[in-house]
């Protein structure tokens, strides 16, 4: 029974997933987020600071545990929890993009302000 609802609620979160096709109007930076997860595979994507560029971390739901933060942040400028995760590629910090159109307002390669969201859902 603890097995059968845990699975659901893995479903209901993998299906809750967003893609979003991110393009950068300065530098034409281009690259997919992703948030939540698709299908089976889990995925948390961020900004990377030192790479400069977005990086995703992504594990097999059926296998692997979702990976801890590294270290949680409360934003007073948000209100939130920020999550730090750390970057695949550099083992730096990155903070946790929950949902790209308020959480994605600076080019990571450029660091220049988008003017409008340059993005759309790419998955449903
Ligand atoms: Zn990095
Ligand atoms: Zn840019």
């Amino acid at each position: 029974m603890i097995g059968f609802m845990a699975l659901v609620a893995i479903l209901a979160t993998a299906l809750a997933g967003q893609m979003y096709s991110f393009s950068c109007p300065h530098c034409g930076y281009k690259d997919d987020v992703i948030s939540g997860g698709v299908m089976v595979r889990g995925m948390i994507s961020g900004a990377c600071g030192t790479c400069r560029k977005l990086v995703t971390i992504t594990w097999d739901w059926k296998k692997d545990k979702a990976p801890e933060p590294y270290e949680t942040i409360w934003d007073a400028g948000s209100g939130r929890t920020l999550k730090v995760f750390k970057c695949p590629q550099c083992k730096g910090p990155f903070v946790e993009i929950e949902d790209p159109k308020t959480d994605l307002r600076f080019c990571p390669r450029c660091h220049k302000s988008l003017p409008k969201v340059e993005m759309g859902p790419i998955v449903d």
